[in-house]
């Protein structure tokens, strides 16, 4: 798939593609990465990209021509319909569905907004979809794109170290929807805390069992929402139940 994103910002991007396990999606091409920096599209000798907003009050906004130079550049080369997303407080937040739809696709026009935001018109005009991080205020659309593109890549065949390993990472809908279950590593005892007993059991359905409740009980604990959902969609067999029944496992 082709992520083509505007930034007026694009160098902050470089980390991202040259680091961690994901930077293997990024330089093959399976996740294929292209930054247009918006100033390029810009008229004049200052390559002007923003002004002050009708209407007067603070900031800056940023002008729908660039934009649409820049988008119209980014369609010539694609040459296809891929959806303009952009990046904003207003948008759907972006969630694990959301994340597997978009790595099940070809990919889109990513636009990030900085300063007070983008002129409307180009929006109206333009903007396929609009989407949030969360209910926080970012300088740029730049992280929020950054965070989506980390989340495709890790999904890609091969990407991951351990083939599959992201089916047991929490949200999956492979293991039901739920959160992930506490992880331990060497030493089997640390700080006079010792790893819990089923871990150093070597019995593969016991520790199976003991991860399923972990899972059941941090769910239960901190996103009772997914518990009802993984119920809802009858995801919860009866042993997962009598787990619940019994309540809060001794551990915060
Ligand atoms: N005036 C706007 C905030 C502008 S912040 C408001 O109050 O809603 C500048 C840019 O950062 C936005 O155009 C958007 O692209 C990006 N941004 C800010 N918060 C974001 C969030 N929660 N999710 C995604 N993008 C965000």
């Amino acid at each position: 798939m082709r992520f083509d994103i505007v930034t007026l910002f694009p160098e902050l991007f470089a980390p991202l593609l040259e680091a961690g396990v994901t930077r293997r999606a990024f330089e093959s091409g399976l996740v294929d990465v292209r930054l247009w920096p918006l100033r390029d599209f810009a008229e004049g000798n200052y390559r002007r990209v923003d002004d002050r907003p009708f209407g007067g009050g603070p900031g800056m906004v940023m002008m729908a021509a660039p934009l649409a130079k820049c988008l119209q550049a980014i369609r010539a080369e694609r040459g296809d319909a891929a959806p303009v997303v952009l990046f904003s407080p207003i948008g759907t937040r972006l969630d694990h569905a959301g994340v597997e739809r978009w790595s099940a696709s070809s990919g889109a026009v990513l636009v990030c907004g900085r300063y007070e935001g983008i002129d409307q018109r180009f929006i109206d005009a333009h903007v396929d979809m609009q989407v949030s991080l969360g209910d926080f205020v970012l300088s740029g659309g730049e992280i929020a794109a950054m965070a989506l593109l980390d989340a495709v890549a890790r999904l890609q065949p091969g990407v991951l170290n351990d083939e599959g390993s992201h089916q047991a990472d929490s949200f999956n809908p492979a293991l039901d929807g739920l959160l992930d279950c506490p992880h331990y590593t060497r030493p089997e005892t640390w700080e006079g805390q010792a790893v819990p007993a089923a871990l150093m059991s070597g019995h593969h359905a016991q520790i199976e069992r003991w991860r399923r409740e972990q899972r059941l009980d941090i769910t239960a604990r901190h996103r009772p929402d997914l518990i009802a959902a993984a119920r809802a969609a009858g995801r919860l067999s009866a042993e997962d139940e009598a787990v619940l029944a019994q309540g809060p496992i001794n551990r915060l």
